[in-house]
């Protein structure tokens, strides 16, 4: 670890919510922060530049699926993960611990690692947490995330401690491996339970990670279930750096954790929804195979600078991702990405300015009067502290 310290800086705060910047090898990456997801090293249906023109600093990638294909030797030998998939920003990977469970058929878990078949090839693979770190530091990749073994809502009291405990000792072991200028985050478990979260929480933040994720979430439980195992790892988590929830990707719920004093995020659902379809916009989500937008002349979002947005009409882009064709997916993938990005700029200058109770409260109506999906509105979820 040769960066100076501090990496994480805090410039302001609003409540527990913090504007920061981090500093990586690639760069800086400005908090609160919405990670793409590039799973096999690309955010599916965009171009590098064009992720970042969309306000991203830092790409999520996937060690474990990258790992399997096309494998670790290949990238290093071609030059590391950030020439292989040209982006020249930040990148963190996962260490593919979410991966295994949700594969959970294809996987044993044990004390001194995970050995699971691959869906590639079917060949058997034993990954140790010593080996996934130092995996991800041949990838060169930024921010490292340690091995980790979350488990489904729904599992026993026995299982998520037996989790949890192996998640603390697979934490230690990672701390131990020389990451040279890459960061390195530990991520708490706990299941659903307040308490073992606060203690997972506890535990990890006293090993001195680079930073520290909440992981284990969005996996089938409740709203109120969520943002009460945030809070409880919040209130133990130490302040100075930064704190990144796995896998969260609605608006409200990010703007919601982001008050919670939460500085990253990553989630699928952006280009996922893009995909079917679905345009997030401020007033909820625009699901373009329905009949009224068949002649509609508007943009996505009148007012987005999106490339989708300047250019072509939401009846074009219907009838685009009614035909198949591969452009929908890369103009509507583009714009969710837009619109989350300036969601994140937007909650940083409220921060700064303490506006962010005003900021949630005029996204929060947005949702409401906005005829796309006023149940998304409805469905807001209450943090167990308030808004500051
Ligand atoms: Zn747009």
């Amino acid at each position: 670890m040769s960066l100076p310290s501090p990496r994480f800086r805090i410039l302001a705060r609003a409540g527990a919510a913090r504007r920061g910047v981090l500093e990586t090898a690639h760069g800086q990456v400005q908090t609160p922060a919405f990670m793409p997801v590039g799973t096999h090293g690309s955010v599916k249906a965009c171009h590098p530049d064009e992720v970042a023109r969309a306000g991203a600093d830092m790409l999520l990638a996937n060690f474990y699926h990258l790992a399997l294909r096309p494998g670790v030797d290949l990238i290093e030998q071609l030059g590391g993960l950030h020439k292989f998939m040209g982006w020249s920003g930040s990148i963190l990977t996962d260490s593919g611990g979410y991966q295994m469970v949700s594969l959970d058929h294809l996987v044993e878990f044990d004390d001194d690692g995970v050995t699971l078949r691959s869906p590639y090839d079917g060949s058997q693979v034993r990954l140790t947490p010593e080996q996934v770190v130092s995996g991800e530091v041949r990838l060169g990749v930024d921010v490292a995330m340690v091995l980790d073994h979350p488990v489904a809502f729904g599992s026993s009291r026995e299982l998520a401690q037996a989790a949890t405990r192996r998640t603390h000792l697979w934490a230690e072991r990672s701390r131990q491996v020389d990451a040279g200028s890459s960061l390195v985050f530990g991520i708490v478990q706990g299941g659903f339970e307040v308490e073992q979260r606060r203690e997972s929480a506890l535990r990890i933040g006293e090993l001195g990670f680079d930073g520290v994720a909440i992981g284990g979430l969005v996996l089938g439980e409740p709203a109120p279930v969520r943002f009460a195992a945030i809070e409880a790892c919040i209130d133990c988590l130490p302040a100075e750096v930064p704190r990144y929830l796995m896998g969260l990707g609605s608006d409200l719920e990010l703007l919601t954790a982001i008050s919670q004093g939460v500085d990253m995020f990553d989630c699928v659902l952006p280009t996922r929804l893009a995909r079917t379809g679905t345009a997030l916009t401020r007033s909820g989500r625009l699901a373009l195979r329905r009949g009224q937008y068949r002649t509609d002349p508007l943009p996505l979002e009148p007012g987005c600078e999106c490339p989708a947005c300047g250019r072509f009409s939401r009846a074009y882009l219907r009838h685009l991702h009614l035909a198949g064709e591969i452009l929908a997916h890369h103009l509507m993938s583009l714009h969710n990405l837009h619109h989350l990005g300036t969601m994140m700029a937007e909650a940083r200058a409220a921060i700064v300015a303490g506006e962010l109770t005003s900021m949630i409260g005029d996204r929060v109506r947005g949702l409401t009067a906005g005829s796309q999906d006023p149940a998304a509105a409805a469905s807001f979820p209450s943090p167990g502290r308030p808004v500051p």
